[in-house]
């Protein structure tokens, strides 16, 4: 038996993750989320939120949002199978799947809640789970809950998919990816995996959490990119990062929706999403297709920062995704490079494992719509200077 105090072994732990560089607290915005942000009262240029098209704080929004909590009030009341579904949850899932033009969605309070519910719900014993070797951690969680077995292959390797297709047998077998992976910002391989998908017998769960409002040509995402929405069994979505609110959904054939609307803990078991979401969601779908200038906006930038790391010497291999990881290797590195961008006035936080693999800590920066070309230019000076000062 233990004679330590539950503060005495926390501390303890919170060292051992101090020593390993490890130890994170979050920095606080004093406002709202945007290109240029305050903390303590001192302005910063924000180059990692996921706001990829600007809209957090777009009038449109914040007016759906004011709407839908004057008509149906702050809480939902309880969970969605309960008492909890309000007309405003019915109208967000409808505009979700006229969205993505698939026949039915269902809506998560979150993407991590969404994968979970799903994964669980969805694969059980006996079934196989093939995985990308850098999907996210709610994905890892639901391949965990679901008691399949989970078979990990090697990051996009289609030749490694392939193998292990061949190989495992199981009562059903499920790839799972997302479209555009969160920390290196590079996407998986759809077409391919569809491919294999359908000659080797496996449904494919495909999560879009960086993609939706950023790829393809209407910012359907990356299914709506490859041309592979019609051979993907199960796409989740997030609306919290380029849709700019919050929560998630699903989307699919209406019966993988009644389904999940029976089975999916993470749905069935928790409070109905609040409605301002579910306004808010509505209102975002329809500035996606309203003010497509802001996924040029959006492209111009992701050029403009490829260039200029590029010239800074990173290498950049093709990323369709707003995302840019710099990675530096050790976690002391990542903290100190950040620290220095901080200095100077940038908030572009160190990305440590867990969230990465051992060894490969790093900057992640992410443009947005709303970054002006001046703003790019003065991050790219900053990291200049950081990293020469730095070496
Ligand atoms: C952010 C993210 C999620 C989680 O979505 P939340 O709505 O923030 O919980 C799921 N999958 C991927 C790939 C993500 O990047």
């Amino acid at each position: 038996m233990t004679t330590r105090s539950l503060d005495e072994i926390l501390a303890a732990r919170l060292d051992d993750l101090e020593r390993a560089g490890l130890r994170r607290s979050p920095a606080v915005l004093d406002g709202p989320t945007g290109p240029r942000v305050t903390i303590g009262g001192r302005e910063f240029l924000l180059f990692s939120s996921n706001d990829y098209l600007g809209l957090a704080n777009h009038p449109a929004l914040i007016e759906a949002g004011t709407e839908a909590l004057k008509a149906y009030g702050a809480g939902s009341g309880a969970s969605r199978l309960v008492s909890g579904s309000l007309r405003i949850h019915a109208l967000a899932e409808e505009a979700a799947a006229s969205f993505e033009r698939r026949e039915a969605a269902i809506l998560f309070p979150s993407g991590c809640q969404a994968n979970i519910g799903v994964l669980a719900a969805l694969a059980g014993e006996g079934d196989v789970i093939f995985s990308d070797a850098l999907n996210h951690a709610s994905i890892v969680d639901g391949c965990r809950l679901s008691r399949a077995r989970k078979s990990v292959y090697g990051h996009g390797d289609l030749n490694h998919l392939e193998d292990l297709l061949k190989k495992e047998r199981g009562q059903n077998r499920w790839i799972v990816t997302e479209t555009v992976f969160s920390m290196d910002g590079d996407a998986a391989p759809l077409r391919g995996i569809v491919d294999l998908a359908n000659r080797w017998g496996a449904f494919v769960i495909v999560d879009e959490a960086h993609a939706t409002g950023v790829l393809g040509p209407t910012g359907r995402g990356g299914l709506e990119e490859s041309g592979t929405s019609d051979s993907v069994d199960v796409q989740v979505a997030t609306l919290g990062k380029a849709l700019g609110c919050a929560g998630a959904y699903v989307t699919g054939s209406r019966r993988l929706i009644e389904f999940l609307r029976n089975r999916a803990r993470s749905f069935v078991y928790t409070t109905a999403v609040p409605p301002v979401v579910a306004g808010m969601a509505i209102e975002a779908f329809s500035l996606v297709d309203r003010e497509p200038d802001r996924r040029d906006r959006l492209a111009e930038n992701r050029r403009r920062m490829a260039e200029g790391l590029r010239g800074l010497g990173v290498v950049i291999p093709e990323r369709r995704s707003a995302i840019f990881p710099l990675v530096v290797g050790a976690n002391e590195r990542a903290v100190e490079l950040a620290g220095r961008m901080y200095e100077e006035g940038v908030l572009v936080p160190a990305i440590r494992p867990p969230t990465v693999l051992e060894g490969t800590a790093r900057l992640r920066l992410t443009v947005t719509a709303s970054h002006g070309r001046e703003d790019i230019d003065r991050v790219l000076n900053v990291l200049g200077r950081s990293l020469s000062g730095a070496a």
